[in-house]
């Protein structure tokens, strides 16, 4: 079976929480575990994660741990029968002093004091990601007086959305900015920064997670209307993350979801142009939920984003709160792996006209190139520290494996995310200098990956004691005596 390129992110909940199903997912082939903050303890997250870890290390795989950032959405408070039934045509009221756990039929508190403030007449509010669609009648003091559009159930803490966006909470809240610090210590590779409005908050974000001496990579999730009005918010937003996630839930409810597939399509092509990572995400497999089979639809929908290049997909309650999290990854796994024998994903002519801002970036490209360009290349091995060169080549459309190789744990982690692109752990600094070159070939020969006659192109520094980054590039023929 060919090798999959295409990165799987699973998010762990009730349905897969216990060791005997961890370890299923991670022989199915997840790559990034994603833990979500919205839900559970720190206490749970540092076990889970330790799990997660020691579970990867028996199988010999890497599993990338994104923690993902409740970040500000508002939800509404609870009912005193925990669910009603609203109808079309219903009036329901949405109260910021009304006690938060006495909701009835005809209304319901809220934390969000500035709501009243962000909402005028005739706005849309969407409930449960859309489920109950409501229009706003009129505004009071402390009141927002609403006209039922779509009538179904509400229940307990279901989250709120203005079509069009513009409820104007700032993206960290205080719980954010301790998990930041939870991620720092459970040196998590990746946090996912939820509700972004624009690159400050971001900014804000790196600041934080630096203060509290995390390495990790930041994931913006695109699931504001405002990120993406024009592509200056959109490349703002991209150029200060390492990486985006298409959050089609929430963004689907504030763009409308006729408008989303243009704008998946946009922001996929936006992140990779910008050398960022991007992510697929929310009901990819959604009917799985129930099924253990997925819908065709949902088929087209996974192959569709590895046809336009995301370096991961991702399932949410599928494989968090699903009946079916194990069959889940699998189906994901198997569409990706045909999705990407389409010729268009294994060859690019993309780029031929661009100059290069680093020489890192030169010799990434180089190497890709000269790997699509020539029959006989079956590897390439990227000797890499932070895991930047690899991250650059994979921008790329290729079918030719990537290899990392590293000696960083962390970076071993990170690689999880990006597609086509595999771990390698390899300490060059324990190798005499003149010997590191023949050692991560025989590394590949020995894992199978390549044999005798194959070609193999190999980027790598000078230097392991100096951090020069990667300034050379070399094409070998494995067998033949490398010096
Ligand atoms: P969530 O984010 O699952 O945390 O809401 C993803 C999305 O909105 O699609
Ligand atoms: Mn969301």
């Amino acid at each position: 079976m060919d090798t999959r390129r295409t990165k799987i992110v699973a998010t762990l909940g009730p349905s897969s929480n216990s060791p005997e199903m961890i370890e299923q997912l991670i022989l199915a082939g997840i790559d990034v575990a994603r833990l979500n903050f919205s839900h559970g303890t720190p206490e749970e997250h540092k076990e889970r994660a330790i799990l997660i870890r020691r579970l990867a290390k028996k199988h010999n795989r890497f599993v990338g741990l994104l923690g993902d950032l409740q970040g500000p959405k508002i939800r509404i408070a609870k009912f005193t029968d925990k669910r009603i039934e609203l109808k079309e045509g219903d009036t329901f009221r949405f109260s910021i002093t009304h006690p938060r756990d006495a909701g009835t039929k005809e209304v319901i508190g809220i934390d969000y004091p500035d709501l009243v403030k962000d909402c005028k007449k005739g706005d849309e509010l969407l409930l449960d990601d859309g489920r109950v669609v409501m229009a706003v009648d009129q505004v009071t003091k402390d009141e927002l007086i609403c006209k039922v559009i779509v009538g179904g159930p509400l229940s307990d803490h279901k989250g709120i959305n203005r079509k069009g966006g513009g409820l104007t909470a700032p993206a960290l809240t205080e719980k954010d900015k301790a998990d930041i610090k939870l991620a720092a210590e459970m040196e998590l590779e990746y946090i996912a920064v939820s509700f972004p409005r624009d690159a400050s908050d971001m900014a804000y974000a790196r600041q934080l997670k630096e203060e509290a001496g995390s390495s990790a990579w930041l994931i913006a999730k695109i699931e504001r209307a405002e990120a993406v009005v024009d592509d200056d918010a959109l490349d703002g937003l991209i150029l200060a993350s390492d990486g985006v996630m298409v959050a089609r839930g929430d963004l689907g409810v504030e763009i409308g979801d006729a408008e989303l597939v243009g704008i998946q399509k946009k922001i996929i092509q936006h992140a990779r142009h910008n050398n960022k990572l991007v992510i697929t995400a929310t009901q990819m497999m959604e009917s799985m939920i129930n099924s253990p089979m997925p819908t065709r639809a949902e088929v087209s929908d996974v192959a569709n984003a590895v046809l336009d290049y995301t370096d991961a997909v991702m399932l949410s309650a599928e494989s968090a709160a699903g009946k079916y999290p194990l069959e889940a990854v699998k189906a994901m796994a198997r569409v990706c792996v045909g999705a990407e024998r389409n010729p268009i994903t294994r060859k690019s002519n993309h780029r031929l006209g661009e100059t290069f801002n680093r020489w890192d970036e030169s010799i990434a490209l180089a190497a890709i190139y000269t790997a699509n360009h020539f029959p006989g290349v079956k590897a390439i091995i990227c000797l890499t520290d932070s895991g930047y060169t690899p991250l650059i080549m994979s921008r790329i459309r290729s079918s030719i494996p990537i290899y990392a190789l590293t000696p960083k744990p962390e970076t071993q982690g990170r690689i999880t995310l990006i597609r086509g692109v595999q771990p390698i752990p390899f300490d060059p600094a324990a190798l005499p200098e003149g010997k590191v070159s023949q050692a991560a070939v025989d590394e590949l020969v020995k894992r199978g990956a390549v044999k005798d006659g194959d070609w193999v192109i190999l980027t790598r520094g000078d230097s392991y004691t100096r951090r020069d980054g990667t300034n050379t590039m070399k094409i070998y023929r494995v067998g033949d005596l490398i010096i």
